[in-house]
């Protein structure tokens, strides 16, 4: 057994947050397992990858090659079921994020190996491999037994915490064989936002009480005062007021920030999917008997034209 650690790095060269989860997760995994975690990194990375020994790992594969520059599903998991192979990896671990929802099926596939996608915990390796996953938007958990040879896990992001500790991890060239990508970049957007959605401490956001996208500057003022995020319902993103990367829930982003402030949001079980794991959730809301409330560690039911501006104020008092 050995277990070998998907490193998503981004399109400025640096490891992704969701990256730090997985690398601490798989460490403790290969330490059940009595064995090394290795870490691998395709993407060119602008940080030193010997660093992510604090994570517990102990090797980096890193692969230079032309046509890993830019994120591409197809080659990116032809190059990594040869590392897996060089490697002899018996678990591979992703993050279920965007980049780990298009890998991992593909590697499952190409290498014959059981998937438990989304997982939530450390699975059970005392007797069968068993790994514990989240099912029905949250309101579940199944238990997968994967029994192949080679076994992928993909971990909810901010579902595990990040430990560092000290220690440099050996980095090692590898070299693989692929195609050049069928897909050409010829740029690339980056997102007008300082904190990444994802790897936001503090989010505030807005649902179809808010009434149309001229209305999102009372949020915008609150987000600034909080040095939050902002993020908005699925009906928010679909009418296009406000850009799908801010989208939350089931079919959006998972997201667990220390605090979510949620504004005109009635709190559907597919938006909760996505936000449930916040530490702290404030509701404004001018229905009392909006189902997010029962999620609510704060709420307040009033008109949210009424309340967000005078919430922004008190915020700037502080
Ligand atoms: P609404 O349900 O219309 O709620 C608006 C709320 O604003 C109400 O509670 C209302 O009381 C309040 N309000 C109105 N005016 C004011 C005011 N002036 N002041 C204060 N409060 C006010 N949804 C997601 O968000 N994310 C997902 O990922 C997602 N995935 C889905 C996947 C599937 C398969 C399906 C079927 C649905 C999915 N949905 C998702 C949609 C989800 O079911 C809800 O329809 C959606 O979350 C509702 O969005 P909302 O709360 O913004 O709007």
């Amino acid at each position: 057994m050995s277990v070998l650690i998907f490193i998503d790095i981004n399109e400025e060269g640096q490891v992704k947050k969701t990256s730090l989860e997985v690398l601490t997760y798989g460490s403790k995994l290969a330490q059940q397992l009595g064995t090394d975690a290795e870490g691998v990194a395709l993407a060119p990375a602008k940080e030193d990858l010997a660093a992510l020994g604090k994570y517990g790992i102990k090797k980096v594969y890193q692969v230079s090659n032309g046509a890993l520059a830019h994120f591409d599903a197809q080659v990116y998991t032809k190059a990594l079921a040869q590392v897996v192979e060089q490697a002899g990896a018996t678990v591979v671990v992703f993050s279920n994020n965007t980049d780990g929802k298009a890998l991992a099926p593909r590697l499952s596939v190409r290498l014959k190996a059981g998937l438990a996608s989304g997982a939530t915990a450390l699975p059970e390796t005392s007797g069968d491999f068993i790994v514990k996953k989240s099912v029905f938007s949250g309101k579940a958990f199944a238990n997968i037994k994967i029994t192949t040879p080679v076994k992928i896990i993909s971990l909810n992001p901010n579902s595990f915490s990040i430990e560092a500790g000290e220690g440099t991890a050996e980095v090692v060239p590898a070299t693989v064989t692929v195609d050049a990508p069928k897909i050409k970049v010829t740029s690339v957007q980056k997102q007008k936002t300082d904190v990444p959605l994802a790897e936001a401490e503090r989010v505030v956001s807005g649902g179809r009480g808010m009434k149309g996208p001229e209305n999102w500057g009372i949020l915008e003022d609150l987000a600034k005062a909080l040095d939050a995020a902002l993020a908005c319902s699925r009906p928010v993103a679909d009418a296009h007021w406000r850009p799908h990367n801010e989208h939350v829930g089931q079919t959006g982003g998972t997201i667990a920030p220390n605090l979510y402030v949620a504004v005109g949001i009635s709190g559907a079980i597919q938006h909760l999917a996505g936000v449930n794991r916040s530490k702290v959730i404030v509701v404004i809301n001018k229905d009392p008997d909006a189902p997010f409330f029962k999620a609510a560690d704060y709420g307040i039911v009033g008109d949210l034209f009424e309340v967000v501006p005078k919430f922004t104020e008190a915020v700037k008092q502080l």
